[in-house]
């Protein structure tokens, strides 16, 4: 075929990642592959970059930080390497939970400091020692509640967060949530022990959860 393949690793979940030398190569193995393999395997390309961080529940005291300063005294206090050309290591952006008042941040880190980071699973900051995870986004749409696509591009009519209906969440009579996701899903593949009874972005929602295992699955950080 000729193709020069770079690499093949075994990864979890019984995936093989084959690396090329260029793009034009990836294209023809992904093409040739999926013409072999057929339905036996699914072929995909791998999307890359440095992973990212959620750093869970942190104190409002630590909100007056600027992001520098939250870079700088995780790599402090964690022993954390600083990075430099190459591993842009920085805050993505921060918000306030609103439920609880405190903030959750989200950081890029390089490939070593990420392996340390969710091995242990916490990282301190500040006086206090913060739950950290690995972070993925996942687009859901305010109109549907459905995944991958966002309230402006959706084709729906619009459905009811709570009951899964056509109509308003305001002029919803349902007392107990049905999760429209759950409902679809236990429907077309005929699963009937799932749970359904929560609103559409609850973030236990198995539907939500199985994407959320899957994207990181699919997530493959480059060697710097
Ligand atoms: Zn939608
Ligand atoms: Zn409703
Ligand atoms: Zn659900």
């Amino acid at each position: 075929m000729g193709i020069g393949v770079t690499k093949v690793q075994e990864i979890k979940n019984g995936s093989i990642i084959i690396g090329c030398r260029d793009e034009i190569e990836r294209e023809k193995l992904r093409a040739a592959a999926k013409e072999e393999l057929k339905e036996k395997y699914k072929v995909e390309v791998p999307r890359v970059g440095l992973p990212k961080i959620k750093i869970v529940g942190v104190d409002t005291d630590e909100a007056e930080m600027n992001d520098n300063e939250i870079l700088k005294a995780l790599c402090n206090q964690n022993n954390l390497e600083t990075g430099g050309e190459g591993h842009e290591q920085k805050v993505i952006y921060k918000y306030i939970n609103k439920m609880n008042g405190k903030m959750n941040i989200i950081l890029q880190v390089n490939n070593k400091n990420f392996e340390e980071i969710i091995l242990t699973g916490r990282l301190n900051l500040g006086y206090r020692r913060y739950k950290v995870e690995e972070y993925v986004s996942i687009v859901q749409c305010f109109n549907c509640w459905g995944y991958g696509h966002m309230a402006s591009r959706c084709k729906k009519n619009g459905n009811c967060r709570k009951c899964g209906e056509e109509h308003k969440e305001k002029e919803c009579k349902e007392t107990e949530p049905i999760c429209i996701n759950c409902t679809n899903r236990m429907n077309k593949y005929n699963i009937t022990d799932t749970n359904i009874k929560h609103v559409a972005n609850d973030r236990k929602c198995p539907c939500y959860l199985k994407i959320i295992n899957k994207e990181k699955g699919k997530i493959r950080y480059e060697d710097i």
